[in-house]
């Protein structure tokens, strides 16, 4: 599509948009009386108005029967965890079997890497990009410490290359193709958060495996964000966190998806509790733990039917505008953006402005990261308006209008905003 540079094709572009309605399904902060411009799908993703309906409904439920909740009333707590798999299991490509709804993201990794992480000998290392986001960091560190290991000795980062911001993949499967013999574990992001870079999962898994190293991936940018096919690409294991586009709630309850290959492979061990015992026999009390022959086996406690709620509110909206062309018309607000922020760069120069996300359509979700000179007064400016934004040290803005809420319009208002904040600051 040729895009035009005003504010009455963006209106157009709305207009003409089947997604339009969905933006009614949620609440959205108010600036001056009126919507604010809310780019934060990739931090917090914004309230469904049904999810306070949900989540009363399980505490009616908990005031109605008390622990028979978990058995009773419209929606026994016992069989919520199930209803969550069928959009789940589109948004990453997996089997149903595949997908465990648990925890947090940081909490998971530890689970995740305490059973796919099995250095043997010389085999005992970890490939990662370099600046993850820092709980990733930190994850490994402490988990390889725990285990017995020096994270200096194990860890191996791969770089962009000097004066680059983004990590080549030439680079990443160079990396994995000189350390075979010793590759433990290629751990990576989907998407990285400071760049917005999204990595060939695809490729990396396939290299990984290839060397007979296991693959993980973090998903925290890319759930949502982007369509992903984990089993197809043959992945052991990723981690998500449903907050950012998955529009579930702050603290929402993550998932986990473990390759159906481990399910009953015996030589895999994880940190057990009774959730993740079989369903018949759960309840027995039994000494030995029995597990559930799917990812839900490495469940360990009872979870939060609150956060199931939540969370639900958020797949159904999804759902119901078709998961597919939520991604559809995230591209093409991320293509609008793109033409928009393009015309910018041009207008006030690259010194003032250069956008680090790859220009590649491949290589870029719904995010793009700005760096800015005197990019912490633009962005205050920007806040100001009405912008809601995400500010990174040292220059760095973050923008991520996603499908369900945000228009055409507000990507031409943001462009214009920003424009008009650079030039006033650039003296
Ligand atoms: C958001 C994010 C996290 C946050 O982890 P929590 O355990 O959910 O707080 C971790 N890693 C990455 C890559 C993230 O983007």
């Amino acid at each position: 599509m040729i895009f035009e540079y005003t504010a009455e094709f963006a209106k157009t572009l709305d207009q003409k948009n089947e997604l339009g309605a969905l933006r009614d399904e949620f609440i959205l902060p108010q600036h001056e009386g009126s919507d604010a411009i809310y780019f934060l799908g990739n931090s917090l993703g914004l309230q469904p108005k049904r999810a306070k309906s949900y989540v009363l409904q399980v505490m009616d439920q908990w005031a109605h029967f008390g622990v028979e909740g978990f058995f009773r009333g419209e929606q026994p707590w016992m069989k919520y965890h199930d209803q969550l798999l069928s959009s789940l299991c589109v948004f990453v490509g997996a089997e149903p079997a595949e997908v465990v709804v648990m925890n947090q993201l940081s909490v998971n990794l530890h689970l995740m890497l305490a059973s796919f992480y099995q250095p043997q000998g010389r085999r005992n290392k970890i490939l990662c990009e370099a600046k993850a986001f820092p709980s990733d960091q930190y994850v490994l560190d402490t988990h390889l410490k725990q285990r017995g290991f020096k994270p200096e000795e194990v860890i191996i980062e791969v770089q962009p290359r000097k004066g680059e911001e983004l990590i080549r993949e030439a680079d990443i499967l160079s990396a994995i193709g000189q350390h075979a013999e010793e590759l433990a574990l290629v751990f990576w992001g989907g998407v990285n958060y400071y760049t917005g870079q999204v990595f060939n999962m695809e490729t990396i898994a396939m290299a990984a495996r290839s060397v007979g190293a296991k693959v993980g991936f973090d998903l925290a940018h890319a759930a949502g964000n982007i369509p992903l096919r984990l089993h197809q690409w043959d992945v052991d294991f990723a981690c998500w966190c449903s907050y950012k586009y998955l529009n579930s709630g702050p603290g929402a309850i993550g998932g986990c998806f473990i390759h159906d290959r481990y399910h009953k492979d015996p030589s895999i061990h994880r940190f057990a509790g009774w959730w993740g015992n079989k369903k018949e026999t759960q309840f027995l009390m039994q000494k030995q733990f029995e597990p559930e022959l799917s990812a839900q086996g490495w469940q360990l406690s009872t979870p939060s039917p609150m956060l199931y709620a939540a969370h639900k509110a958020s797949l159904d909206v999804f759902e119901e505008a078709g998961i597919t062309n939520v991604f559809q018309k995230n591209k093409e607000l991320n293509r609008f953006l793109w033409f928009v922020l393009e015309h910018i760069e041009r207008e006030v120069g690259r010194d003032l402005m250069k956008i680090l996300t790859p220009r590649n359509e491949e290589a870029r979700g719904c995010q793009v990261s700005l760096s800015i000179s005197s990019g912490k007064r633009v962005f205050d400016e920007l806040t100001i308006s009405g912008v809601y934004a995400d500010w990174r040290e040292p220059d760095v803005i973050r923008v991520a209008p996603v499908a369900l809420y945000n228009t055409f319009a507000e990507v031409w208002q943001f462009g214009q905003l920003l424009k008009s904040a650079i030039i006033k600051h650039s003296s």
